[in-house]
């Protein structure tokens, strides 16, 4: 096992005086994967990051046992994370008011706060208003991939042309023939883990080794069979097996720390896209990167109408900048990129850069989460411990509603994200009964029997849940905030209805002993797989981006992210978030090179 320990490459000089071939406005999933592949091509590009560059290994402290940790990894006394009742009983902005110092999302109250402490941002600088929405966002270099969950699927054609299979909403510009090639590449460059299932509805990807599924998961993967479902090892975004090419990652070895939840990966097995793809776009010599750079405008010339650069404020210093570039790639995440396109107000544009057809902010979807099931695996019961969670995640069960079957109550499906066996503290322990040694023996006798999934289904995608500009709120930078108009209807209720339903049945099956089931709903945004407010589509009246995400109004500014998704699937989103970047940019670049942009 060798432990890889590069430091990151030296920064070059940001030069405001000159135009850059590409500015690129984020540095998560979408932003890294943008200036690798346009690095890669050539392109000499700057990158503006709203956030800090973090110590990110002294962050994260994978390492570390809870018992190491003065207050067993709680942020200090100040800092509070918002729950499910302050998001449900009252409206945002959720921080106002608050006597806290610091008011963090509701990632930071899983246990662990103090890992992610200086990734969430500060919900009292960063309120919004609207509609009730958990809304997670991580201002870091690499954004939300430093503490992503890694579960990385692929869509299908189920997917990209489902209005074909089941009528409801729109295709996708694209099928899965013209994707899977940028997946291929998503694969090999990242690397991931998994088996191979075949499944038409969840393409398989290049997989390195699997995790190791546990006694109780077997169990579960064998008796699904006979139902004509599939319980496949968690496919994380994980190199288990490393990378030759990459020198900033080393490749996964089970410290059981992914399952401290909010995560990171303080060795990079796990993808994040500093790691992953800024750093060696840096060695390229091409890539600049400034942090604590907010934009707040997409700059326009007024004689074309086309993008001239970003128009960005210090957040430090509060210091407005204008960054030049022939090309602008917005990526700074769904919601974030869709405000970014709204304050981009001009003569040229004046409802918002790219928004003649009004669809920017618009046909928002997600994922609705919430029902779930546990089980006790009897068998299990006193064996002695085993180490099931020194692996990236557990299990997945894909979607089995609606493919070849009509459901009733509801259209497309749901995937359920589970784990059993032993973890690094029993979870158990929470809810035994009585003290003393017996209360000790009863927690490791049961600590490994214990096995428990949740759903994930898709919201559809419909015009009417949107986000706007809020006239009045602004930042702490004295930006407009976006303002929510969104809420679940009646095919997610059902849909969750139902997912509590065949939960039950398949551990039931499995001969597993249900002992809870949970049918609550959790609040709009939990999933933090927030798509679709600046869709691709092939008519401009009723789409913002084309299929390569590019502008339909301006040629020379595409938005790479997870808001161009025509409707949002039940698969989690990053790894199709970044093999469609990699589609458009090399795309980008070869118009770039053609001169077309
Ligand atoms: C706890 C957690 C678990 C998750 N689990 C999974 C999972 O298992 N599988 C999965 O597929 N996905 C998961 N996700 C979601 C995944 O992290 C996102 O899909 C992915 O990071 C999206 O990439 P992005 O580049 O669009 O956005 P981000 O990663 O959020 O990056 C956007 C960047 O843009 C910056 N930015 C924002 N506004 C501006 C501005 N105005 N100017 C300059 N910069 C700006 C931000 O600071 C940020 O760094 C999870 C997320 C979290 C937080
Ligand atoms: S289990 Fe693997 S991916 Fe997870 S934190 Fe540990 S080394 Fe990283």
């Amino acid at each position: 096992m060798t432990l890889v320990k590069t430091p990151p490459p030296l920064s070059q000089e940001v030069d405001l005086s000159k135009t850059y071939d590409a500015v690129v406005v984020g540095s998560g999933a979408a932003g890294g994967m943008a200036a690798h592949v346009l690095t890669e091509q050539g392109m000499n590009v700057l990158m503006l990051e709203a956030g800090k560059k973090l110590p990110i290994e002294q962050e994260l402290r994978s390492m570390q046992w809870p018992y190491d940790h003065p207050r067993r990894g709680d942020a200090p006394p100040g800092y509070h994370s918002l729950s499910f009742n302050e998001y449900t009983i009252r409206t945002p902005p959720y921080a106002k008011g608050s006597t806290f110092k610091h008011v963090m999302s509701y990632v930071g109250g899983w246990g662990g706060s103090d890992y992610v402490k200086n990734i969430l941002v500060d919900e009292k600088d960063h309120p919004f208003t609207g509609t009730k929405y958990a809304w997670v966002r991580a201002r870091a270099l690499g954004g939300k991939t430093n503490i992503w969950g890694r579960l990385a699927l692929r869509l299908s054609d189920y997917d990209f042309k489902a209005k074909t299979h089941d009528g409801y909403g729109d295709d996708w510009p694209i099928s899965y023939a013209d994707i899977e090639p940028y997946y291929d590449r998503v694969d090999r460059y990242l690397g991931i883990s998994g088996v191979k299932e075949n499944l038409p509805h969840l393409p398989d990807s290049l997989f390195q080794r699997p995790n190791k599924l546990s006694f109780g998961e077997v169990r579960m993967r064998e008796s699904l069979k006979k139902m004509g479902r599939v319980l496949t090892p968690y496919r994380a975004g994980v190199t288990t097996d490393g990378l030759k090419h990459n020198k900033y990652r080393s490749k996964c070895y089970g410290r059981g720390a992914c399952d401290r939840r909010p995560g990171g990966c303080d060795i990079h097995a796990a993808f994040d896209s500093p790691t992953g793809l800024i750093y060696p776009a840096m060695d390229t010599g091409r890539l600049t990167i400034r942090t604590n750079s907010i934009a707040h405008e997409v700059l326009v010339d007024p004689n074309t109408g086309k993008a001239r650069g970003v128009g960005f404020v210090d957040s430090g210093t509060r210091k407005s900048y204008e960054a030049k570039a022939k090309v602008v790639i917005v990526a700074a995440s769904t919601l974030e990129s869709a405000r970014l396109l709204l304050l981009s107000r001009s003569p040229q544009h004046p409802n918002g850069i790219g928004n003649s057809s009004g669809h920017v902010g618009h046909n928002f979807c997600e994922h609705v989460m919430g029902p779930g099931v546990t089980g006790l695996v009897k068998d299990m019961i006193g064996k002695p411990p085993t180490l099931d969670d020194g692996r990236p995640g557990g299990f997945y069960i894909p979607r089995f509603r609606n493919l070849k079957e009509r459901q009733p109550g509801f259209v497309r499906g749901y995937g359920f994200e589970g784990s059993g066996g032993f973890s690094i503290f029993p979870g158990n322990a929470f809810g035994a009964a009585g003290f003393g040694a017996q209360f000790k023996k009863d927690v490791r006798d049961h600590a490994g029997a214990f096995i428990g999934m949740g759903g994930f289904g898709e919201v559809l995608a419909r015009y009417e849940n949107y986000m706007d500009l809020d006239p009045e709120e602004k930042d702490a930078w004295g930006i407009p905030t976006l303002r929510f108009h969104y809420q679940f209807g009646d095919n997610e209720k059902k849909m969750c209805e139902d997912m509590v339903v065949a939960g039950r049945e398949m551990f039931e099956q499995a001969g597993i002993e249900v002992v809870g089931t949970d049918d609550k709903m959790l609040t709009e945004g939990w999933s933090i797989h927030e798509l679709g407010t600046a869709r691709m589509g092939s008519d401009p009246k009723t789409s913002v981006l084309n299929q390569f995400q590019q502008s339909h109004d301006v040629k020379n500014l595409f938005v790479v992210d997870g808001s161009s998704h025509v409707s949002a699937s039940c698969q989690n989103p990053t790894w199709t978030i970044m093999a469609l970047a990699w589609r458009s940019c090399e795309y980008l670049a070869g118009e770039f090179k053609k001169g077309n942009l």
